[in-house]
């Protein structure tokens, strides 16, 4: 079990390596899955740009609302994400980052939206895949690169409006 939790912080370290290195490509966000005990994380990092239609601090009224309304669909993780419904996951924890949103300073050039959500499920063993609404919910973001570490190992994918489902 050791291994799983290791495999899970090495998978969260280099996500947030990959943020910090390259810049983004709109369209394009990152998910990544981590299955430890009867834990199931969920880390999604998407372009500001694909959530708002803009890449810095918001400037009007107008803005405004549509980081307000952003903002409230990332705290939907129910609406977001539908893990297996054999898995029995009930959502115990969710955070929502988005500095540019919510007062903090511009960063170099890009920006990014990222939340982490955390569901404890009763039976981790029928807990097979997710369905991923994000691409639904918003229009801009055309795929996600996907990472999963479980008990199973590791697994990497892609999905999109069309395959929204990752399973493993
Ligand atoms: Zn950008």
């Amino acid at each position: 079990m050791k291994n799983v939790i290791a495999l899970g912080l090495a998978l969260v370290s280099s996500l947030a390596i990959a943020h910090a290195q390259h810049a983004h490509s709109h369209g394009v966000g990152e998910l990544g899955i981590v299955v430890e005990k009867d834990q199931l994380t969920v880390l999604l990092e998407i372009p500001q740009h694909d959530v708002v239609g803009f890449e810095r601090a918001p400037k009007s009224a107008r803005e405004q609302v549509t980081v307000q309304a952003a903002l409230e669909k990332l705290g939907q993780a129910e609406r977001l994400l539908v893990p297996s419904a054999a898995g029995q996951c009930t959502l115990i924890d969710k955070v929502v980052e988005a500095p540019l949103l919510t007062g903090g300073k511009a960063a170099e050039g890009h920006a990014d939206v990222s939340a982490r959500y955390v569901w404890r499920c009763a039976q981790p063993a029928a807990l097979k895949e997710v369905k991923v609404n994000v691409m639904g919910e918003f229009k801009r973001v055309r795929s996600l690169n996907v990472s999963f570490a479980g008990p199973q190992g590791q697994k990497a994918g892609r999905i999109d409006a069309k395959n929204p489902r990752f399973a493993w």
